[in-house]
């Protein structure tokens, strides 16, 4: 493996701010306690942050409660304006953002530019869904009255992000969320806040007002975010991560009977037939699965090749990942950086491992880096077993766990044979295939001849335990939307 060493960033992580973002304050937790943020790249802590109490997360939502009436009736253009210029300072600040993604996820800086532009198009893209937020009006079937069908504001909004993207989960929600009209609470994962926390600084300068957007960090996210959703303020749940915690969220959120939308865990599918172009489908399966190191919700899991172009592709794929140049993630250089943290490293070498011991030919990589940071080399399996674990739980990581297949039929079948249902890539040359195959695959996102499907005016979610709801074109908005119906004589 080829690895490079850190470079020095162009701030100081520890000036940063990393205290609670609450109606328009920084304050420290009421208990007083900080928590260590780690950089991936060397395993060393780089800040610390505030840890909320049950009392702080209550005070955030009181924040966003007291600033509801008046953003819900600010004017939609006004609202659109806001948000337009967060885009803007997104944009400008793209180099610094992008490496302090970088810095406290691990992801690569080009990865990490890709990020900070797919968060900010979300703002752009959301500044002119607010002032698209049209109702109907029509006559009742009996000609008694008419049916005014408006779209308001769900309510005060708690939003849960994972630390993969740690900006574009949160804007994916906070830019639909303030369109709707709504405020919110932002609960960023622990691994990755201080992005987080830049951004709330960002919204203030772009004239989001006081209370409308709040962030809090908590070490015990269990029992504090169980206190705002049984808070009855709280009329929304956005939550993305894992399928696991998302089921438990669920729970939770039932007793105040609280709208839930859900961005869970995927075990993407990754089709190739024998009539694909092959050079597009090795391009194709290197972003499906290495955007981020392999740790996205989208990231191929589970490769199917039809025997006709097996060898070549598993050739072609054990080239490009043995090349690739691991590193730091805020490095140049860097093609590939670490896992988030020891715990992914352990569990990734333990299911290739496993899927090894059962018959699996190592043909790239296939273990970790023993150095300071939490690195796995990219590795590509073949002769993959149908029923390992590694094809049933999502890998996260940047490890290529290939299978055969002769079939159409049974490759849909091994392919929807999951819990999980967000998305599927499918290479063929056969256009009618492509969208036969696409049709019954059980995912809510389908890659057809694409490794990238994530774009805020398309409508992102999963199908089966991969979610509830989706983010981004003009469904996203409507998640913060409740409908009100007037009926109407005159
Ligand atoms: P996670 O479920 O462990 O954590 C997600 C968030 O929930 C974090 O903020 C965490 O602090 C919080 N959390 C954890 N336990 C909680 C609890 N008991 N109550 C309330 N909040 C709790 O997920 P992760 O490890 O941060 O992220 C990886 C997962 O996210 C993967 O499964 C991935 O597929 C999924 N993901 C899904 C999408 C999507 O759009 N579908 C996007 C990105 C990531």
């Amino acid at each position: 493996m080829n690895v490079h060493s850190p470079v020095k960033l162009s701030f100081d992580p520890r000036q940063l701010p990393s205290d609670l973002w609450i109606g328009g304050k920084w304050r420290p937790g009421m208990t007083g306690k900080r928590m260590e943020v780690f950089d991936p790249s060397t395993g060393k802590a780089i800040a610390t942050i505030a840890d909320a109490s049950i009392e702080d997360a209550l005070d955030a939502v009181s924040a966003a409660h007291t600033a509801a009436p008046g953003w819900a009736a600010t004017a939609p253009r006004e609202r659109g304006e806001i948000l337009r210029r967060c885009f803007d300072l997104m944009i400008a600040r793209r180099d610094m953002l992008a490496e302090l993604i970088s810095l406290e996820n691990g992801k690569s800086l080009s990865d990490a530019k890709g990020e900070v532009t797919y968060a900010a198009e979300f703002f752009r893209w959301f500044s002119e869904e607010a002032v698209r937020l049209n109702g109907d009006i029509y006559s009742a079937p009996s000609g008694a009255n008419k049916i005014v069908v408006q779209h308001q504001p769900i309510g005060v909004a708690v939003l849960i992000t994972p630390w993969n993207f740690p900006a574009a989960m949160a804007t994916r929600k906070i830019a639909p969320a303030l369109a709707a009209g709504c405020t919110c609470v932002l609960k960023p994962a622990t691994e990755t806040p201080l992005t987080a926390y830049v951004l709330a600084d960002l919204y203030r300068e772009a004239g989001v007002p006081d209370g409308v957007v709040n962030v809090i960090t908590t070490s015990r996210s269990g029992a504090t975010v169980s206190a705002m959703l049984h808070d009855p303020r709280v009329r929304k749940l956005s939550f993305t991560g894992s399928t696991e915690v998302g089921r438990k969220l669920l729970h939770e959120a039932a007793d105040n009977v609280i709208s839930c939308s859900m961005e869970l865990g995927g075990n993407a599918p990754f089709i190739v037939f024998d009539d694909a172009d092959l050079e597009a489908a090795l391009d194709g399966a290197m972003i499906a699965k290495m955007r981020n190191g392999g740790e996205a919700c989208t990231a191929a899991n589970r490769f199917y090749v039809q025997s006709g172009i097996a060898d070549a592709f598993s050739k072609g794929l054990t080239d490009r990942m043995a090349a690739l140049k691991v590193g730091a993630g805020y490095d140049p250089a860097t093609q590939c950086g670490p896992l988030i943290n020891k715990d992914a490293v352990e569990r990734i070498g333990g299911l290739v491992d496993e899927a090894v011991a059962d018959g699996a030919a190592v043909l790239a990589g296939g273990k970790a880096d023993d150095r300071a940071g939490f690195y796995f080399a990219p590795t590509v399996l073949a002769g993959v077993k149908a029923d390992a674990r590694i094809t049933r739980e999502e890998i996260f990581g940047p490890v290529v766990a290939i299978s055969t297949f002769d079939r159409e039929d049974d490759v849909v079948a091994s392919a929807n044979d999951t819990e999980y249902g967000l998305i599927a890539y499918v290479y063929t040359g056969d256009l009618a295939r492509g969208l036969r195959v696409s049709e019954r695959l059980e995912s809510g996102m389908v890659g057809l001849n694409r490794g990238l499907v994530s774009d805020p005016a398309a409508p992102f979610g999963g199908v089966k335990q991969s979610g509830l709801g989706r983010e981004g074109a003009h469904h996203g908005i409507m998640e913060f939307c409740e409908t009100k119906y007037i009926a109407v004589s005159w």
